[in-house]
C-alpha cells in the first residue's frame, strides 16, 4: 500500500492519476483485457508475476467504495460476478483466488490521487489441481513468470483452460 501510494503521488505530481493514465493505455492496447461494462474493467496488469493475476480498476477515478453512485455500486457486483465465472471456467472447477481491495488511507487526510482497485492473486497454474508455488529460485530471488500476461488475459477471456 505504501509503495502504491508513493507511485501514485509521483505521478500525480505530473497533473494526472496513475492508474487513469495506465486503464487509458490498457483499453487502447486491448490485449491485456479481460472484461468490463460501463463502469469497470478488469485486466490482467503487464508486471502480473502471479498465475492469472488480475486489477479491477473503475473508469472513473474513485479513491474509496462509498463514492461509487448506485450505477456503479451494480457495476461492481456485475464485473466481480463476470470475472469469478471466467475464472471458474477457465479449470472447469470453483476458482480459489485471494482478494482485496486497495482504497485510499483512511486516517482523515486527503488522498486525491489514490485510485480505488481491487487485485485478485488465484493459486492455479494449470488445472484445478495443479497450483502455482513459489519455489527455488522465485524464494530466493525473484518470481518467475509461467505464464504471459497476455496469454494469461486471452485465457480467461476465452475460458481455455489448457495450453
Ligand atoms: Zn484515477
Ligand atoms: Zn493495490
Amino acid at each position: 500500500m505504501e509503495q502504491e501510494l508513493h507511485r501514485q503521488r509521483l505521478h500525480a505530481a505530473h497533473g494526472d492519476c496513475l492508474l487513469c493514465d495506465y486503464l487509458a493505455v490498457e483499453l487502447k492496447v486491448e490485449e491485456r483485457i479481460v472484461c468490463q461494462n460501463d463502469d469497470f474493467v478488469v485486466l490482467v496488469p503487464f508486471w502480473a508475476v502471479w498465475p492469472f493475476e488480475t486489477i479491477v480498476l473503475p473508469r472513473r477515478h474513485h479513491g474509496a467504495l462509498p463514492n461509487l453512485d448506485d450505477d456503479e455500486r451494480d457495476s461492481l457486483a456485475d464485473i466481480l460476478g463476470r470475472l469469478n465465472r471466467r475464472y471458474d471456467d477457465l479449470f472447469a472447477t470453483t476458482f480459489p483466488y485471494s482478494m482485496g481491495l486497495h482504497q485510499r488511507p483512511t486516517d482523515g487526510a486527503d488522498y486525491p490521487e489514490w485510485h480505488l482497485h481491487g487485485h485478485f492473486y488465484p493459486p492455479l497454474l494449470r488445472s484445478a489441481t495443479v497450483r502455482k508455488f513459489m519455489v527455488g529460485y522465485e524464494l530466493l530471488a525473484q518470481p518467475q513468470r509461467d505464464i504471459t500476461p497476455e496469454e494469461a488475459a486471452q485465457r480467461l477471456r476465452d475460458g481455455t483452460g489448457q495450453q
